[in-house]
């Protein structure tokens, strides 16, 4: 059984508010993917795990957010499901 994340795969947006202004907050992608091109050679799982995020286990799907009002950057951790 494998577990997908429904942001990840359009089938819902990503729903976070900026804890300092109450904007929405937009989705910038998965964290693994957005550390990518910086990190060639880890595996997403690895990069999860030295990241301090264990969320393998858990099956939260970790993504980047943004604030468009005041630029802050959030972590996003989204439940994946079946
Ligand atoms: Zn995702
Ligand atoms: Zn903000």
């Amino acid at each position: 059984m494998s577990y997908i994340c429904e942001v990840c795969n359009g089938m819902a947006p990503l729903t976070g508010i900026c804890p300092e202004c109450n904007h929405p907050l937009e989705d910038q992608g998965k964290l693994s993917d957005f550390y990518g091109p910086y990190s060639p050679y880890r595996p997403a799982d690895d990069l999860k795990i030295t990241n301090g995020y264990l969320d393998v286990k858990q099956h939260r799907c970790i993504h980047l957010a943004n604030c468009p009002d005041c630029s802050h950057s959030y972590l996003v951790f989204v439940r994946e499901r079946h």
